[in-house]
């Protein structure tokens, strides 16, 4: 019986062996779920699980039948068994082996850790043209022409790489959510999207030969954002260009009513401390995008500016839109009228899209949104 199990280990090694050497080198850390009370995991492959703490295989399961996984202050419970570990990986034998969690399949390794608070955080370890398989999907319609799909990849696969490169000493390189770029794993695979990243594979956008942060968002509304304006990025293919291209873009322009309840509780929520009615709301500094820097906000008990950005954050950025936008006051509350949905640096996925329609090719969308670049392999 011993025998049988040293043999089935050695064949179990030999295919890990094998596949790893199928397997491209760019693996990411994606934090697919984080601050979980408990999680359901499945799979219909043989998998192996390792204790993160001390590096050894714990156990062989043949196939994982909806188990609960939750954090205890002994260890991990899957199903009925403790593992005394803050942390173990989860590995299907087969390359194309799949591992579901809370109802989402995903490909590649997952890592399930404790946290100090009892909470669970999940981690995926994902080859990168595998990642970006479950990426496209969220960021661009699957109904998009070819070029724009093909210029979506190679900016989600800049950005991916550059938070790789970026975040080497923390956890995890990415988050599944807006945060980084929306991941769904292998539940958000299709055709379409499959098919854009197999054509541009490896294929990257490089500055002076260095790999930068390929922004993105949905829509700019006549002009991207010059990245210095939110952060402290200072690049030539990141200081913004005038987009002809999206004003078509069912997100080209926003309208949205805010009570002036709303807007007071929300405000004082985040420290501005004020009772009476809000009697202005004033754009005082506009970019050279069109945006605005600062807002100065006029209540019956005092005035005080704000950041465009922060007044975006505190209001939820899916309300109001973006930052270039007109506040039309009313007795009960506050219209606002913008232009463009996101941040608006980078790529203009709508502009990019009317682009593809018009004729012109991924390698030119990209060139036209980041001056300056070069199309390369990693
Ligand atoms: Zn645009």
């Amino acid at each position: 019986m011993k025998k049988i199990f040293v043999i089935f280990l050695f064949l179990i090694n030999s295919v890990l062996i094998f596949a790893q050497e199928e397997t491209p080198s760019v693996i990411l850390r994606v934090a697919i779920f984080n601050n979980l009370p408990n999680l359901e995991i499945s799979s219909p492959e043989i998998c192996r699980i390792k204790n993160l703490s001390t590096q050894e295989w714990l156990a062989v399961i043949s196939y994982f039948k909806k188990e609960k996984v939750y954090p205890l202050p002994e260890g991990i419970k899957i199903g009925t068994q403790i593992f005394n570990t803050s942390g173990i990986r989860i590995q299907p034998l087969k390359a194309e082996g799949e591992i579901v969690i809370n109802g989402r399949k995903y490909r590649g390794e997952i890592d399930v850790l404790k946290t100090e608070d009892l909470k669970l955080l999940v981690i995926n370890h994902i080859e990168l043209e595998e990642y970006l398989y479950g990426v496209l999907y969220h960021e661009v319609s699957l109904h998009w022409p070819i070029e724009a799909l093909k210029a979506q990849a190679i900016a989600s696969r800049t950005y991916a790489l550059y938070q790789k490169m970026v975040n080497k000493d923390r956890d995890y390189d990415l988050t599944s959510d807006f945060y980084s770029q929306v991941y769904g794993g292998r539940s958000s695979e299709r055709y379409r999207t499959t098919r854009a990243v197999k054509l541009t594979r490896g294929k990257i956008l490089t500055y002076k030969g260095e790999i930068f942060p390929a922004y993105f968002h949905a829509t700019c509304g006549g002009a991207t954002e010059d990245a210095s304006e939110l952060w402290n990025i200072n690049l030539p293919p990141l200081k913004g260009v005038k987009c002809d291209f999206c004003y078509q873009s069912p997100h080209y322009f926003w309208e949205r009513f805010i009570s002036q309840k709303d807007l007071r509780e929300r405000l004082n929520a985040y420290g501005y401390n004020f009772s009476g009615k809000i009697l202005g709301i004033v754009p005082q500094e506009r970019n050279l995008s069109g945006r605005i820097r600062k807002l100065l906000i006029i209540t019956e008990n005092g005035k005080f500016a704000i950041s465009a950005k922060e007044f975006r954050h505190i209001f939820d950025p899916q309300v109001i839109r973006s930052t270039n936008f007109e506040v039309e006051l009313e007795p009960d509350g506050a219209i606002f009228r913008g232009y463009g949905w996101g941040h608006g640096v980078g790529l203009c996925q709508w502009g990019a899209y009317f682009m593809a329609i018009k004729g012109y090719k991924a390698e030119e969308i990209l060139k036209f949104y980041y001056p300056g670049v070069e199309i390369a392999n990693y």
